[in-house]
């Protein structure tokens, strides 16, 4: 779309305000809003400026002019302004006009100029599933709700059934039995419709929407698969979709994790595939899974760089509070056709050579997505360009019930990094796949693992609840 079609959008639909968004390292959207008036071509050209040294990660106070320059394939009509407002989402660039290095939109499209050149195929696919709870309030307010906050959900959900306010509504979700019952169990049908035509109005295509596994109002919705970058833009607007949405229900959306301790968490597994022009590159009859050798040693580069490449795909505290056993969220460093507690699987089930493509289940939507997608492929292409056998590494596949494994077995199995400061040493350590092709600097990742480290500081000095039922009598 050139800039003028977008002039004319706005004319046709008498929009007033044009909002100018980008995203910082932690995946958060930031914007400016000019009137209509006062957007012309040339802003498609000379850009908007802003201070980048109030933005956590960017430019320091001395450098801080910085410039966004919109995207025009990006436009959509916000759907929650009262002044009709459209959204164009931007890269940042230095004053003297040049790509700034620590944009993450600007690394997820450096990502797939440097598949253009690797020689392997002209394109990558992502498709994210990234599960949301939709809570009636907001639970992280410390104090009155702090008790139920930290108990298991188990209890609480039973506590919770004693006395209905408004009348006895029943038809409780049981314990993790959240996945898929009809009404009036599924009390967010409407909720997660109305998301959904919203996201299509804005451009999305929605394949499907569903209550997920957990108690307490678990949700997640599917939309179609794209290219890198565009797939990050469409899970941006995703995620403000769907956040506005609850917002406008008087309830609030959650992307975090692991909100609740004792129930499922929510995961944002990705499917990834490579074609060539229309020829997809990851399918062959016969093998595991149907699997091309292309295939089978991209699984071998994520799995390989999995512990580095979770400082970018799980990088919150609370990420590593969801990979844990026994709540579908992968724990195991293992691929497997069926396994949900491996980080990748392959999906079976009706599966066409185009839709053929493996799954990787670790991250979470704690991760920016410009950042994971291309750090996910860089992972990917090293395996191919290095021929990483995932078999050969001992990566499985891991068919077998883990449950029924000999500890001897199981010891073999590697794990994700426990915690986000693992995760972060391994990146320190395993980086070089990220810089290949200058797609992410050694600046960029030193200073992403500072400001992490950081994170992961704060929350480690703060006191838990639960160490006043350990150690407050001792
Ligand atoms: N909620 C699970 C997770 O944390 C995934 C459930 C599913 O397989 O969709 O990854
Ligand atoms: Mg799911
Ligand atoms: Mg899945």
């Amino acid at each position: 779309m050139s800039a003028q079609n977008v002039l004319n959008i706005i004319k046709e639909k008498g929009i007033e305000w044009v909002d100018f968004r980008f995203v910082d390292l932690s995946g958060r959207a930031h914007h400016i809003s000019l009137p209509a008036s006062e957007v012309e071509e040339e802003t498609f050209v000379n850009g908007v400026a802003f201070d980048g040294s109030s933005i956590p990660g960017f430019k320091g106070i001395e450098e801080s002019d910085m410039v966004m320059l919109p995207d025009t394939e990006t436009v959509y009509v916000d759907p929650f302004t009262a002044h009709p407002t459209v959204v164009i989402m931007c890269n940042i660039y230095t004053p003297d006009g040049e790509r700034y290095d620590r944009d993450p939109r600007s690394i997820a499209q450096k990502a797939e100029e440097y598949l253009q050149t690797a020689g392997v195929g002209t394109t990558a696919y992502f498709a994210p599933e990234s599960e949301f709870f939709i809570f009636d309030e907001v639970r992280y307010e410390s104090g009155q709700n702090s008790s139920s906050y930290f108990v298991d959900s188990e209890e609480a959900h039973w506590n919770s059934n004693r006395k209905e306010e408004g009348g006895n509504l029943g038809f409780k979700v049981k314990h993790k039995g959240g996945y898929v019952p009809v009404g009036p169990t599924d009390t967010q049908q409407d909720i997660r419709s109305e998301m959904c035509r919203l996201l299509m109005e804005a451009g999305l295509r929605i394949e499907r929407h569903h209550h997920e596994v957990a108690t307490a109002g678990q949700g997640e919705i599917n939309f179609r698969f794209d290219t890198l970058t565009k797939t990050a833009d469409n899970l941006m607007k995703y995620k403000y979709i769907v956040q506005n949405t609850a917002n406008s229900y008087g309830k609030v959306a959650t992307f975090m994790p692991k909100p609740l301790f004792g129930d499922n968490g929510s995961g944002m597994h990705v499917h990834q595939s490579i074609f060539n022009g229309s020829e997809p590159l990851f399918y062959e009859k016969g093998g595991y899974g149907n699997l091309s050798e292309m295939a089978m040693n991209y699984i071998g580069g994520i799995l390989y760089h999995a512990p580095a490449l979770i400082a970018l795909t799980n990088p919150s505290t609370n990420s590593f509070k969801r990979l844990v056993p026994g709540y579908e969220a992968p724990v195991n460093l293992a691929f497997s056709k069926g396994n949900r507690s491996a980080a990748v699987r392959i999906p079976v089930a009706a599966v066409t050579p185009k839709g053929c493509r493996i799954e990787f289940r670790t991250p979470d939507s704690t991760a920016n997505p410009y950042l994971a997608f291309a750090a996910m492929l860089m992972a990917g292409l090293d395996g191919i360009k290095k021929k990483l056998d995932p078999r050969a590494l001992g990566y499985g596949p891991l068919d077998k019930n883990i449950y029924e494994m000999s500890d001897e077995e199981k010891g073999e199995i590697r794990s994700v990094p426990g915690t986000l400061d693992e995760a972060l040493s391994a990146l320190e350590a395993d980086y070089e796949f990220l810089t290949e092709g200058g797609v992410f600097t050694k600046d960029f990742i030193d200073n992403y693992i500072g400001l992490k480290r950081d994170e992961a500081k704060a929350v480690a000095i703060r006191i838990h609840p639960h160490e006043y039922s350990l150690y407050f009598d001792l």
